[in-house]
């Protein structure tokens, strides 16, 4: 085995590759670097409301919770017994990982013969980076030998509905975007092995300040960067 095959990417490390390789090092390596961002903060507080107000409202709540917090080799194996139990419950926060890449699924509905994979968002449109995020799910299933889940993307922006919100599909709009996320999901590999020589790398990837930096997840090494050309 290589170095670079022994480092463990969640999806956020992949995410982050796809955005700028020097983010990715920098969260490694000279997290002390990092502005916090009330940006930043609003957006991921966003995410985690709605994605607990639509495991809330789908399918009633009924369903599999995947417990995370006894670590990752738990989850995995609470989400292989919620399968082989080969019920029609929906699954939240199915857990996977492979080749050393691992995925949180919100919502698996299995409430038709073929699976589908169900991520939450914070938002009024599907942008890119939802694409890339599904494809990572995507291709992990898919390393798994789950190649028929099709995947889906709810989304809503924070509003007063979801407080009187009683079925999911009044506050959600879903789309497919199987095939946008497969086509991207061809990709994953190649980004996975790029993201771990980054950081098999005691090198730091140069790269400027650009559009990168900014949009829906702001970077929080932006003042480190800026001063260091
Ligand atoms: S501020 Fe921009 S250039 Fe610097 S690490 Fe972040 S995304 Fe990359």
């Amino acid at each position: 085995m290589n170095m670079t095959q022994a480092i463990n990417l969640s999806k956020s490390k992949i995410l982050n590759q796809i955005q700028c390789p020097r983010r990715l090092w920098l969260e490694q390596y000279n997290p002390e670097l990092e502005e916090p961002s009330l940006e930043m903060e609003t957006v991921l507080d966003n995410e985690a409301y709605v994605a607990d107000i639509a495991k809330r409202l789908f399918s009633s709540g009924q369903g599999i919770h995947i417990n995370s917090r006894r670590g990752l080799r738990s989850a995995i194996d609470q989400t292989h017994a919620a399968l082989a139990e080969n019920g029609n419950n929906p699954i939240y926060d199915a857990t996977f990982a492979f080749d050393g890449v691992q995925v949180q699924v919100d919502i698996l509905d299995r409430s038709n013969p073929t699976p589908k994979a169900i991520e939450v968002k914070c938002a009024d449109r599907i942008i890119d980076s939802f694409i890339d995020d599904c494809a990572i799910q995507a291709w992990t299933m898919q390393q798994l030998g789950m190649n028929d889940v099709s995947i889906a993307i709810a989304h809503a922006p924070r509003s007063a509905a979801f407080e009187n919100a009683t079925s999911f599909s009044d506050v959600f709009a879903e789309t497919d975007v199987t095939p946008q996320v497969r086509q991207r999901a061809t990709d994953v590999a190649r980004i996975a092995d790029k993201a771990r020589a980054v950081l098999a790398s005691l090198e730091q990837p140069l790269a400027d300040v650009g559009d990168q930096c900014t949009g829906r997840y702001p970077c929080p090494f932006l003042d480190y960067c800026a001063a260091n050309t």
